[in-house]
């Protein structure tokens, strides 16, 4: 579960073409890291996927189920942004189980799935505290556990580490690495750290100005670029 498939997507912000034609498969249960230049799309079109902005033109599908009328909350998504977006009068525990709570689950299986992520992420110790209390590598764990407790199929991460510091950022990716195996399930990680892409990564796309230049295996990118813009994307720090 948690395949996805991209035909042709489009995307224009009023004259504007951001997305210019994008054909992509992600097989079940892949690692697929998303990199390219700030502004070529990429943003924007795990907003697509998640439902939360509509695509100009062009299908998706995951599990094979188009998803062109499928609310958000319907399509066995979870993200996790850079910013943590947690509401800061409410403790982890409430802070993971909220998006359940309104979905209507039930207060004992919130419970059971919220103890089973904050063990996961060694956040047992931290239910009861606030985000003000909390160091921003653990607001981002709690962040990660409220996309686990949802159970999705499919999670997408828009460059989740990036606010923090690099000891911490080696920490998380390890922990994500992690969870992708403990899981099972399929992955869509956004970042610019090459590190990142290259540790992480079944598979690797990468975009300029809205298009995809080189999907690939790190190391078949990394040692065969189809061009000089894959080549300095992925072979020299940026
Ligand atoms: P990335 O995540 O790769 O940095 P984005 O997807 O955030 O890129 O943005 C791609 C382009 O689309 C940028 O030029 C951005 O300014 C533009 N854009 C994104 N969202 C909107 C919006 N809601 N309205 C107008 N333009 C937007
Ligand atoms: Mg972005």
């Amino acid at each position: 579960m948690g395949s996805l498939l991209l035909d042709t997507i489009k995307k224009s912000f009023g004259a504007v073409d951001v997305i210019k034609g994008v054909d992509l498969s992600v097989a079940d249960g892949e690692f697929c890291v998303f990199v390219g230049p700030s502004g070529c799309g990429k943003s924007t079109l795990l907003r697509i996927i998640a439902g939360l902005e509509d695509q100009t033109s062009g299908h998706l599908a995951i599990d094979g189920k188009r998803m062109d009328a499928v609310p958000p909350a319907k399509r066995g998504i979870a993200m996790v942004f850079q910013s943590y977006a947690l509401y800061p009068h409410l403790d982890v525990r409430r802070n993971m189980g909220l998006a359940l709570e309104q979905e209507g689950v039930s207060k004992p299986e919130i419970a059971a799935r919220v103890t089973q992520a904050a063990a996961m992420l060694r956040l047992d110790p931290l239910l009861s505290r606030r985000p003000a209390e909390l160091s921003g590598g653990q607001r981002q764990r709690v962040a990660i556990g409220r996309a686990i407790v949802r159970q999705p199929s499919l999670f997408l991460f828009d460059e989740p580490l990036s606010n923090l510091d690099a000891a911490l950022r080696v920490g998380t990716r390890i922990e994500i690495a992690k969870l992708h195996r403990d899981l099972g399930a399929t992955m869509i990680y956004v970042t610019h750290d090459q590190v990142e892409a290259m540790t992480l990564a079944d598979r690797i796309v990468v975009f300029n100005g809205g298009r995809i230049e080189q999907v690939g295996k790190p190391m078949d990118l990394y040692h065969r670029p189809a061009n000089l813009f894959v080549a300095g994307f992925i072979g020299s720090p940026t």
